[in-house]
């Protein structure tokens, strides 16, 4: 059976890997999406086991403990984790994974599994930032800073230079180009296609 390949988004707050993983999951096939575990509570529509699995801090904590998650970080106030079955499910099944995590997972994962594909999406400029980010419902000004400021820390060159791919998202539909000729072209590498067809011939 074809291996699956995991492709990571990441970036900083506001840069719109969100909705370029969202349009992505709605236009390819065999892509899916990778359900973290957080303790932040949903927000409204989300849907427990779909867009998240939400549990308590003690529950995460008892994850962490049993080393149940391919990587965890604390953002924004808040666990999240990319739990070990994600990725098991998505490979007995053969089909790709996308995952939607902060900078610091992304780092995690290049370590424990540096195949992966690791596309990072970033906004043009710091303006267009906190334009973005002031434009989002529920962040105040300190909220907003704090999120600039890390995303200065999450933009430095050592941690770009980690990635396989940098979308700087400017016009959304560019960027969702991009993103998709990514996904297709990383499928039609030759190894992973000799792979796939090597008993075909
Ligand atoms: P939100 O709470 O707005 O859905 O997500 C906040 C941040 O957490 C985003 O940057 C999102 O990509 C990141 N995130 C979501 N799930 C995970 C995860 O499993 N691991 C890590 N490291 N970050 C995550």
């Amino acid at each position: 059976m074809r291996k699956g390949i995991a492709f990571i988004v990441s970036g900083p707050s506001g840069g719109g890997k969100t909705t370029l993983a969202k349009s992505m999951l709605h236009e390819l096939d065999n892509l899916r999406f990778s359900v973290s575990c957080t303790t932040r509570k949903p927000r409204e529509g989300e849907v427990d086991g779909k867009d998240y699995k939400f549990i308590t801090e003690a529950e995460f904590e008892k994850m962490v403990q049993e080393k149940r998650f391919i990587e965890h970080a604390f953002v924004h106030g808040h666990y999240y984790g990319t739990p070990v079955e994600e990725f098991e499910d998505a490979e007995k099944s053969g089909v790709d994974l996308l995952l939607d995590i902060d900078v610091q997972g992304a780092s995690q994962i290049k370590k424990s599994c540096p195949e992966a594909i690791f596309c990072f999406v970033m906004p043009p400029t710091f303006e267009i930032l906190r334009e973005r980010l002031s434009q989002r419902k529920g962040h105040g000004d300190i909220d907003i800073d704090k999120r600039l400021t890390r995303a200065k820390e999450e933009m430095a060159p050592a941690i770009l230079e980690e990635y396989d791919f940098i979308i700087i998202n400017d016009q959304l539909d560019e960027a969702l180009k991009t993103i998709h000729s990514i996904i297709i072209s990383t499928r039609c590498q030759s190894k992973r296609v000799l792979e796939r067809i090597k008993d075909n011939f």
